[in-house]
């Protein structure tokens, strides 16, 4: 106890960071602004962190955590709203030899109890808890008494966007965390988000109160992940031949709108003999929590999910994540896309888009009951999502600009490895305007696409003949046209409010203040040629069914001893992980494996050195390590 009253050493700041990357987590460097973040917080001072998903932001407050406890600062507390990974984070910093705990509802009244002595006690490092327990008066009540005792080192607030409502995870209890800086001015606080726009960013330092804090953006770019976005045809066949071209026997992510899309797609990918679970929040929790376990722990696992799903999710080998619906807006976009690929091996984010997906998501913006003013919000970050998707250029260089980056053709995205053709819509966009305006003057009435086309195109259909749309000037204008072109033209149309969708009536489309500029050929409406699209390959094809048993694709070029010793290594990490009931990540990654069997160590020297391996996971598994690799 007598240490505990000891007066903190003074904090060096330059190089415990660096120190503790190594001995601890067995990493060479830090990444972009990790150092400047660690060195600030380690000095005591407060930092917004605003990192891409995957880009390295638990280490921010990690190392600092690590470097102040051991400087005698006491614990650290972080605020996550990630009850369900918390297991799994404390899992890993015990394996890397750091002691830390979390508080939640997934404890018994006794196990919580245990807990908070530890804490009080000042025995830990780091603990987790959520927002709703951090700001209750019996947590507070504890926080006050190690801060008598100077215990509470710092606050670490993670997916800090939460606070706000322009965020896209709006949760009210985060709200209430302004009880921390007023309460406990003098304990340093990090918050760490990958949501970028300015608009929620600043939301952030207003509702907590973070004006004096240090504002670190790192780069967003994430050079890794090829970005791809292909005109929905047949959505189903598209993703199966995707996953089948490029990832089977692969762990990946499938975002669907819908939770019944959400069922049927998880359905049909596990019919062609693929490992594929759902995810929504219409699922018992109980299912939800064993399938994202399942995800974790097993290897190839495809998780058929809703948005509800992947907020916190650490896994560092989701080689895809694909989007079968679009997005609402390019946030959600880049933070899903982003769970590809955090080891920063080649990963792909690929989304199938269509007239359907521009028409669905104006509509919701238009029906839904909030503010004019929100909705024009909602409009806009919709445009930015629809000029990506749209985009005949570089998709990274229009992601990038959107977070305010500048940057050079990636050669890493679909429009950069193929250019897209180019033909000139103009034509025919003012040919769908005017028979839109022709058929309302004549009918009073609005129409739908498909009858619209049909007029364009002068095909003879019920219900061309029902309201006498033949005689229409405009019937068969554009019978040079496909439908496949019309509908592309269409969805530039309402992509840049040319045209809009009445919701409230069987989406019938209307002319809009815009129409008249495009009509009057002030706009030129440019779209890519579309593609034919080849037959996904046959159903139950032995291409999945045998990446399934098999799944070993070495994130290193090895020699057949080299693979041997991988296979080996991968076989004894599953058993490791079993036992300790966390994912096969967390003991080593891949990249650590393949790495050793690259080297063929065959002394505790030779292991040093290896990124990934620590001081702690030396001595805990390096002699087995080297057993394992003799033995193979
Ligand atoms: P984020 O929370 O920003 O999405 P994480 O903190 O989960 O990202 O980090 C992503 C991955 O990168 C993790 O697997 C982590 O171990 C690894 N990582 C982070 N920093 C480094 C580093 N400096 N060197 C090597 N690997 C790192
Ligand atoms: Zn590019």
């Amino acid at each position: 106890m007598l240490a505990d009253l000891a007066p903190a050493a003074p904090l060096h700041v330059s190089e415990p960071g660096r120190a503790i990357l190594h001995e601890v987590f067995g990493y060479e460097h830090f990444r972009g602004p990790q150092q400047a973040i660690v060195s600030h917080v380690v000095g005591g001072g407060d930092a917004l962190v605003l990192m891409p998903t995957g880009g390295g932001k638990s280490l921010c407050y990690q190392i600092p955590a690590i470097a102040r406890q051991r400087a005698g600062h006491g614990t650290t507390v972080v605020i996550s709203p990630l009850i369900a990974l918390m297991h799994d984070q404390v899992g890993a910093l015990h394996e890397a030899g750091v002691s830390a705990a979390f508080l939640n509802s997934t404890l018994t009244g006794e196990e919580a109890s245990a807990v908070e002595r530890r804490m009080l006690r000042g025995e830990l490092t780091l603990l987790y808890a959520a927002p709703e327990r951090v700001t209750t008066p019996r947590f507070l009540a504890q926080l006050d008494s190690m801060q008598e005792r100077g215990k509470l080192s710092l606050f670490a607030i993670d997916e800090v966007h939460c606070v706000s409502q322009w965020g896209h995870d709006f949760r009210p209890e985060y709200r209430a965390l302004t009880v921390l800086h007023e309460r406990y001015a003098s304990v340093p606080r990090i918050a760490l988000t990958a949501t970028a726009d300015a608009v929620t960013r600043e939301d952030i330092v207003e509702r907590l109160q973070l004006e004096q804090a240090h504002t670190f953006v790192s780069s967003f770019d994430r050079p890794n992940i090829r970005y791809t976005i292909v005109e929905k045809k047949d959505a189903a066949q598209q993703l199966l031949r995707f996953i089948g071209d490029e990832h089977a026997g692969d762990a990946g992510i499938v975002y669907c709108q819908s939770r019944k899309r959400v069922e049927e797609v998880a359905q049909m990918l596990c019919d062609e003999g693929m490992d594929a679970l759902p995810y929504h929040a219409g699922l018992d929790s109980k299912v939800r929590q064993a399938n994202q376990d399942k995800f974790l722990r097993d290897e190839g696992i495809v998780m058929v999910a809703t948005i509800a799903f992947g907020m916190g999710i650490d896994k560092p080998d989701v080689r895809f994540v694909a989007h079968l619906d679009m997005p609402k807006n390019l946030e959600g976009y880049y933070q899903e896309t982003g769970r590809a690929g955090r080891d920063g091996l080649a990963a792909n984010a690929w989304m199938s888009y269509g007239l359907q997906d521009v028409v669905n998501q104006r509509r919701m913006i238009d029906e839904s009951p909030a503010g004019e003013v929100f909705k024009q919000g909602l409009r806009g970050k919709l445009d930015a999502l629809l000029g990506l998707a749209e985009a005949t250029d570089c998709r990274r260089v229009r992601l990038l600009t959107y977070f305010g980056e500048a940057s050079q053709p990636c050669m890493n995205c679909d429009n950069c490895l193929s250019p897209p053709a180019v033909w000139d819509g103009t034509d025919a966009a003012r040919k769908l305007l005017s028979t839109i305006y022709r058929v309302q003057q004549a009918s009073g009435i609005s129409f739908g696409a498909g009858h619209i086309m049909d007029i364009v195109r002068g095909k003879q259909t019920e219900k061309v003949a029902q309201f006498g749309h033949e005689r229409l000037s405009t019937f068969g204008i554009g019978a040079a046209f496909s439908e496949q072109q019309l509908r592309g033209v269409l969805r530039q149309l309402i992509a840049i409010s040319a045209v809009s969708v009445d919701g409230q009536a069987f989406n019938t489309l209307q002319l809009t203040d815009a129409s008249r500029a495009v009509l009057k050929g002030e706009v030129a409406v440019s779209l890519r040629e579309s593609v034919s699209t080849p037959k996904a390959r046959p159903a139950k094809s032995a291409k999945f069914l045998g990446a399934k048993a098999g799944a070993v694709k070495a994130p290193l070029a090895l020699d057949a001893q080299g693979e041997q010793r991988y296979l080996a290594l991968k076989a004894w990490r599953a058993e490791v992980a079993r036992e300790h009931n966390l994912p096969a990540y967390v003991i080593f990654h891949d990249a650590t494996l393949a790495a050793i069997a690259q080297r063929a160590p065959q002394s505790r020297d030779d292991l040093q050195g290896i990124s990934g391996i620590g001081a702690k996971k030396l001595e805990a598994y390096g002699d087995e390590v080297l057993r394992v690799v003799a033995g193979a």
